[in-house]
């Protein structure tokens, strides 16, 4: 598959852009096809997807970048997702299921997994506040089995009491 713009798969996301009156600029198209490029589970950063834009030649700002993933998230086009890192990540919003992530606190590894029972419970707890839900989003924090096994090394305890 080439990156053709006129690609079918975006048309519904043109169409729902379209409707609630926003235009579909080349960097917002170019934004939602560097999402659809990548390989499944893969959440950029903000900052990921300026040096991607760049290394395409485009000119957009790191500020209009911020702006874009906002605005789009917001249209329900991709998930913001916040892993407790400190910045946020960002992926395409599929129609098909939704998944949802568990993350380890030690070494950010990040696994996707999908789950019906949380799904219904966003959209019925959505319901019950007369929400429109646009996206229901659960995580799991914890240690995964690699860190639980080997503590990460580079955070030695050096509480000396006589230094
Ligand atoms: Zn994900
Ligand atoms: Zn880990």
């Amino acid at each position: 598959m080439t990156g053709d713009p006129h690609d079918e798969h975006l048309e519904p996301v043109y169409e729902s852009l379209r409707k609630r009156g926003h235009r579909i600029t080349a960097q917002r198209e170019i934004i939602l096809q560097i999402f659809r490029e990548q390989p499944h589970g893969t959440h950029l950063s903000a900052e990921e997807l300026y040096s991607n834009l760049l290394g395409r030649g485009s000119t957009v700002s790191l500020a209009t970048t911020y702006r874009t993933l906002k605005l789009l998230s917001t249209l329900g086009l991709l998930r913001e997702l916040d892993f407790a890192e400190g910045h946020k990540h960002y992926e395409l919003k599929q129609d098909k299921v939704p998944h949802q992530h568990i993350i380890c606190i030690s070494c950010n590894t990040t696994i996707e997994f999908e789950d019906h029972f949380l799904e219904e419970a966003g959209q019925k707890i959505g319901a019950r506040y007369n929400f429109e839900v646009i996206d229901a989003q659960f995580k799991i924090f914890g240690t995964c089995p690699a860190c639980k096994a080997s503590p990460p090394t580079g955070r030695t305890m050096r509480h000396n009491k006589n230094p």
